[in-house]
């Protein structure tokens, strides 16, 4: 048998009988509870159980303190981050129970996230500003591969692309557009932005939220009238705000309110950058 296969079929068994171990622990504990051993396991279980229980309801009632007092809590970030990545797997599959859609509870995932980001009042300079994108906003027709180099696009102004070139341009951030999870990890690791503006659907931000949850992500859904991965498309108004926040501390009303303003002009950018904080 190949090695990886080997792997996760090796740590399957493994988990399995470490459940079977749970339940004989737990077995044995019941039974025998009135030897002095097992009153120390269980103390120490029950101990352990509570340190957890309490650290993630530390990080889930700073997370709402936060939002409802709108102010960023430093301190409970750690254990938020701890608390979502626990219970996120649980509260998915509770909303498939009640009938809620998966992307329904991941949308309102990304706007809790980008709420708690912008409570945060992260400022950067426009070079360590990353602009993440799909490739599913290239048109499907158009022969110019802008996964490898962005400037390959010949800014027709048929797709995003163009929209999303000129806007980058306009504030000096980095434009980055991958073909997958994978890519947009290796871009990370190589240009070590200090803070990203993400363009993707549902699932794909969810997880790239969780999974670089050491830099702040302003999260935007695309739009996709021709259904998934097919000639998407972004606000720029939001894409825009999103960027003026992470460069000048601007809080854009969309995150809460959902009200969308209109794109910028040049002539309005403030003068002076706010500087990395
Ligand atoms: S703007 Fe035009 S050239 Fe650029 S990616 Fe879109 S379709 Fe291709």
């Amino acid at each position: 048998m190949p090695i990886r296969k080997r792997l996760f079929i090796g740590l399957m068994v493994a988990s399995f009988f470490a459940l079977i171990g749970l339940a004989l622990l737990g077995w044995y504990l019941v039974k025998y509870q009135n030897y002095p051993w097992s009153k120390v396991l269980i103390g120490l279980l029950g101990i352990t159980f509570l340190a957890v229980t309490a650290l993630i309801a530390f990080g889930i009632g700073g997370m709402i303190l936060s939002i409802w007092q709108d102010r960023a809590i430093p301190s409970v970030y750690r254990w938020t981050r701890m608390a979502v990545n626990v219970l996120f797997p649980m509260a998915l599959v509770i909303a498939r129970f009640f009938g809620i859609s998966p992307d329904r509870l991941k949308s309102s995932f990304i706007e809790v996230s980008n709420q708690l980001v912008r409570l945060r009042k992260v400022t950067v300079a426009p070079e360590r500003l990353m602009i993440l994108g799909p490739h599913c906003l290239q048109k499907t027709t158009c022969p110019h591969k802008i996964t490898l180099d962005i400037h390959n696009c010949k800014r027709c102004g048929a797709c995003p692309v163009h929209d999303l070139i000129e806007l980058t341009d306009r504030y000096g951030v980095n434009l980055t557009i991958v073909s997958g999870g994978t890519w947009a990890r290796k871009a990370i690791l190589e240009k070590r932005p200090q803070a990203i503006v993400a363009i993707a659907c549902e699932r794909d931000l969810t997880s790239g939220i969780q999974d670089v949850d050491f830099l702040p992500v302003l999260g935007i859904l695309n739009d996709r009238p021709e259904g998934p991965c097919c000639n998407t498309l972004v606000n720029m108004s939001r894409l825009e705000q999103a960027v003026r926040y992470f460069l000048y501390d601007e809080r854009a009303d969309w995150i809460n309110s959902g009200v969308i303003g209109t794109v910028l002009e040049k002539s309005a950018l403030p003068e002076r950058r706010v500087e990395v904080s």
